[in-house]
């Protein structure tokens, strides 16, 4: 298996600015502020965090096991 990706480019969906952000190997994100105008970026429904929702690259549990700690107890 590869390594997970750590690094995501978030989108604001605001403003557009984007960020590059490095992923914990073990957590999710759930929230992140933008850089660009200050909003607080959060996971869409059903999303487990804002990689998930707002970046270019899902967060690495997902990558590893298409799964991630929001969705494990089902
Ligand atoms: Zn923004």
């Amino acid at each position: 298996m590869a390594d997970p990706i750590l690094q995501s480019t978030l989108t604001c969906p605001h403003c557009g600015a984007r960020m590059v952000e490095t992923m914990p190997l073990d957590a999710c994100v759930f929230f992140h502020e933008c850089r660009g105008c200050g909003v607080l970026l959060q996971p869409k429904p059903g999303d487990c965090c804002v990689f998930c929702s707002h970046g270019d690259i899902a967060c690495p549990p997902i990558q590893q096991h298409g799964s991630c700690c929001a969705r494990q107890a089902a």
